[in-house]
């Protein structure tokens, strides 16, 4: 998976938030992955936990699924409030997103 290598994290489980403080709610992460991201009735996008439910507390955190991963890093490129973090969940050191190296 080219993603992974460029990236230099084949192999590590990563996970994905949000910062709704920063998000503008145009919901392009929603398009690019709607079985993680989803807009809820406040106008922001939220995770989507297991079972699919709507995380709508502030920040959760939830694992990304290798099959969406390409989905995931899309929608953290493209995100316009540059809000949406992508880390490895062994160190929480961010490999997607603003505060990415
Ligand atoms: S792409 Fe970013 S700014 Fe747009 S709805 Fe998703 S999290 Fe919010």
């Amino acid at each position: 998976m080219d993603v992974l290598r460029e990236a230099g994290v084949a192999g590590d489980a990563l996970e994905v938030w949000i910062d709704q403080d920063l998000c503008t709610g145009d919901g392009i992460c929603a398009q690019y992955a709607p079985d993680v991201f989803e807009l809820d009735i406040d106008g922001l996008a939220y995770v989507r936990g297991a079972g699919d439910e709507l995380l709508s507390e502030p920040g959760a955190v939830v694992p990304v699924p290798l099959p969406l991963l390409t989905d995931v890093v899309d929608s953290a490129r493209e995100c316009p409030g540059e809000c949406i973090h992508v880390r490895r969940v062994s160190d929480r050191v961010e490999v997607y997103g603003p505060d990415a190296e």
